[in-house]
């Protein structure tokens, strides 16, 4: 062996035992034990002196871990949803000497900024992450409670859109966002040819001030949800009329409220005679009726398979809720006629799908359950763009 600083042939120092996390072994936490080659340069120019084989495949310097063990673990939180505690429990180490180990596999993914190569549909779309203090990460607190996610919609060879959390930034404003788009620099950004986001004017402008070439289009996932929640209040305006109290167990509204909030497609028959019952125990909740079916018409704009026909709903959408004389249907009438052009796009554009933001927003708040909260916005960053496949690596399966 040379000596990786002059060359000359170095001396044997005998082996050195170093004992790593290897992947658990049926069903019991396994110990690999490396040994290691040492030397000694004897040249008396040369600064080295004694040192160690090294080989980045077994483990990188002074790991803890296997190399295999950390991209086992990383492949574990990715496709089996593993908690990273539950991870070092298997593992047989702390939770901190997994999380050192796979950290900086995990950022240097994040920062090859490859993965952001040709992205042509972008969404964008923002969670609340925490609810605890809102100062700064130094002070003490957790910084801002929502977090801006860029998603990669960009259909594949099948028409099928890819689901990829790009990224995530903390804060929600159209500065983040703008702010977001001009670090991609140039190239990026003329990529993209769609931009979905939800109604929000602050994206609206980032989209139109740094991607003049793309065409902004209101996420289906948030307008269909807009619809869901102007149903919730009209059923919570007209419990409160009818009984004076918010909805309890027993009363017929309460009791159909998560039928109200899904697809009459996807309703049984036996919650489908609910609905009707509740319905018609009082007149007054024909309100209620009305404000669902408008929100069912919002939803067949989307699912009708035939984009023309598609189109021709929302465009009966837009001219007749604005006008509706139940109010919560009336405002969203309203909205949507203010983003006419962004709502409308989706039937123009080649439809970016519904799937993808609902599918991620999905994979996030299951992660948020497991983790059981991260309080490190880097850490949670990490996370989310793991699970949400925004990252890519030779070892990542
Ligand atoms: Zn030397």
């Amino acid at each position: 062996m040379g000596c990786p600083t002059c060359g000359v042939i170095a001396h044997s120092k005998g082996r050195r035992l170093v004992q790593l996390v290897d992947v658990p072994c049926f069903g019991r936490p396994v110990r690999l034990v490396w040994r290691k080659r040492t030397w000694r340069c004897r040249e008396a120019l040369c600064p080295t002196g004694s040192f160690t084989e090294q080989d980045d495949r077994v483990a990188a310097p002074r790991a803890k871990l296997s190399t295999r063990a950390c991209w086992w673990a990383i492949n574990q939180i990715r496709r089996e949803h593993a908690s990273v505690l539950g991870l070092a429990r298997q593992l047989g180490c702390a939770w901190a000497t997994l999380w050192t180990a796979i950290k900086p596999l995990l950022e240097a993914m994040a920062a090859d900024e490859s993965r952001f190569d040709g992205v042509e549909r972008l969404g964008v779309d923002e969670h609340v992450w925490h609810h605890g203090s809102t100062r700064p990460v130094a002070q003490g607190g957790r910084g801002p409670k929502e977090f801006t996610g860029m998603s990669d919609l960009t259909p594949d060879q099948h028409g099928r859109p890819k689901t990829r959390l790009l990224d995530l930034v903390a804060g929600r404003s159209g500065k983040v966002y703008g702010d977001w788009l001009t670090t991609r620099g140039h190239s990026f950004r003329a990529g993209i040819k769609e931009a979905t986001l939800d109604p929000f004017t602050g994206y609206k402008k980032a989209i139109d001030d740094h991607l003049d070439d793309a065409v902004a289009i209101l996420d289906a996932f948030h307008v269909v949800k807009l619809g869901t929640t102007a149903v919730d209040e009209v059923r919570r305006r007209i419990q409160q009329q009818i009984h004076g109290h918010r909805g309890r167990k027993g009363d017929p509204l309460y009791g159909i409220r998560n039928i109200l909030r899904a697809g009459a497609e996807n309703l049984t028959e036996k919650q489908q005679a609910r609905l009707h019952k509740a319905v018609l125990a009082d007149p007054r909740h024909d309100e209620v009726y009305l404000a669902w079916q408008c929100a069912q018409q919002l939803r067949t704009a989307y699912a009708t398979e035939d984009l023309a026909a598609g189109r021709r709903i929302a465009e009966h959408v837009l001219k007749t809720f604005p006008t509706c004389p139940i109010p919560e249907i009336k405002r969203l009438g309203k909205t949507l006629t203010r983003w006419r052009e962004a709502f409308l796009a989706y039937w123009d554009t080649n439809r970016a799908n519904n799937g993808p933001t609902e599918a991620l927003n999905g994979l996030i708040e299951l992660h948020r359950r497991i983790a059981r909260g991260i309080p490190n916005p880097d850490h949670y960053r990490l996370r989310m763009l793991l699970i949400g496949g925004g990252l890519s690596h030779p070892h990542l399966i």
